[in-house]
């Protein structure tokens, strides 16, 4: 093999022409290139064929994947063309996406990255700042999304807002209880938002659709009703026991109050703490936190009713169906016996939406499955904080759990 051919396997250029390697004053491998004629006079954004426009801004660098323990870049012209769709637009290029500063391998190897390792790992290990990565990890998703139609095969979905920016803003996330993916996130969360999902799905594989789980929110089901009137509308397990966690919680400040304003400064600093204990399913509890939880049954009667509360109704999405149905009945009958308010309350609410649980009992829906993969987005989601813009953050999301994250470059 020629040295020159060398360079081109080993920065992974393929569908051009090595025509120089030289080593740059800061000491990076820099290799010009040229496509190959059948890949030149191409539109940048549709890669079909379209009559050279100019020479554009002159030559221009591609950041590669470093060669041993130099960084490397690929050089070339950048010319303009006129395309019949999208105008004047920069040439494509066989190395890199439309727009890029780096090759294609770089940018796998960046999005492979920021799904699977921390974020100061990528930035430190490929030089880039985590905006940058933001900007890779969308154009990655939107390359994959070009390719795979993750909407195919719906069948069951489950619709759900979370909030990025600390709370301020809301993203709307629609994931395939078959699958277990993740197959659309969007900024907003309104009626808006969710008819740009439906429209995307189209008319007939909306008319496919046999179940929507949802929060109970009324923007959701407003939308899922026209836009899928045949599909089963249920409350998403994860919901229910959240809610339930939501009461624990008032029950807990509540007592706390209490004690404060009776002067009990060490229950109420011993209340404060038990949040967590509280929070966490019993399966998960260390054993000093169980020890705790004891002391809690022992000393606060409403807080650890509160609380037994809560793990019943978790545990009715662990039975089976007919055990389950009947134990929630059991579980409103108790709640409203219970003197706390605010679980007299989530019983009212548990009626109202008793049809919609009950559904997503029948339909087999998961808990497991469906808390799992809400607490994973919300962890993606959390790791975007430092992107700019809700698209990044949402691809990021799509990397991660919705099955587009590329391979490794060259282990395909
Ligand atoms: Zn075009």
């Amino acid at each position: 093999m020629r040295p020159i051919r060398v360079w081109a396997m080993l920065l992974g250029i393929a569908k051009a022409v090595v025509e120089a390697v030289e080593v740059d004053d800061q000491g990076a491998v820099v290799v010009s290139v040229r496509p190959r004629r059948s890949e030149r006079n191409r539109c940048g954004r549709c890669r079909r064929r379209a009559p050279r426009y100019d020479a554009g801004e002159g030559r221009r660098r591609w950041r590669a994947l470093d060669v041993g323990l130099s960084s490397a870049y690929i050089e070339a012209e950048a010319p303009r063309v006129t395309c019949p769709t999208h105008g004047v637009v920069v040439a494509a290029v066989p190395w890199a996406r439309h727009d890029a500063r780096f090759t294609r391998t770089f940018e796998d190897q960046v999005a492979w990255l920021a799904a699977n390792a921390s974020k100061s790992a990528v930035a430190q290990l490929m030089l880039v700042t985590w905006r940058t990565v933001g900007g890779i990890v969308r154009r990655v998703v939107a390359e994959a999304r070009t390719r795979t139609d993750p909407f195919a095969t719906l069948r069951r979905i489950g619709i759900d807002e979370v909030s990025w920016r600390k709370g301020k803003k809301y993203l709307t996330v629609v994931l395939d209880h078959d699958t277990g993916r993740l197959i659309w996130a969007a900024a907003g969360a309104d009626e808006k938002t969710l008819e740009a999902f439906f429209d995307l799905l189209g008319e007939e594989r909306c008319a496919q659709i046999a179940l929507v789980s949802a929060d109970g929110a009324s923007w959701i089901s407003n939308v899922v009703r026209r836009r899928c009137p045949q599909a089963h509308q249920c409350t998403d397990p994860f919901h229910v026991v959240q809610w339930a966690t939501d009461a624990l919680d008032e029950v807990r400040r509540e007592v706390w109050n209490a004690a404060r304003r009776n002067k009990q400064v060490a229950l109420a600093k011993s209340l404060k703490g038990a949040r967590w204990v509280l929070w966490r399913n019993p399966e998960n509890l260390t054993e000093r936190q169980t020890a705790r939880l004891e002391e809690i049954a022992q000393t606060n009667q409403p807080l650890y009713l509160a609380y037994l509360l809560k793990e019943q109704l978790r545990l009715v999405f662990q039975l089976p169906t007919d055990e389950a149905i009947a134990l929630l009945g059991n579980w409103v009958t108790w709640a409203q016996a219970s003197g706390l308010k605010p679980f007299v309350k989530l019983a009212a609410t548990i009626v109202t939406y008793q049809q919609r649980i009950e559904a997503g009992l029948l339909h087999g829906l998961s808990n497991a499955r469906v808390e799992s993969l809400n607490t994973k987005i919300r962890l993606i989601i959390r790791r975007g904080f430092g992107f700019h813009d809700a698209k990044a953050v949402t691809a990021l999301a799509m990397l991660s759990l919705g099955g587009f994250c590329p391979p490794l470059p060259g282990r395909a």
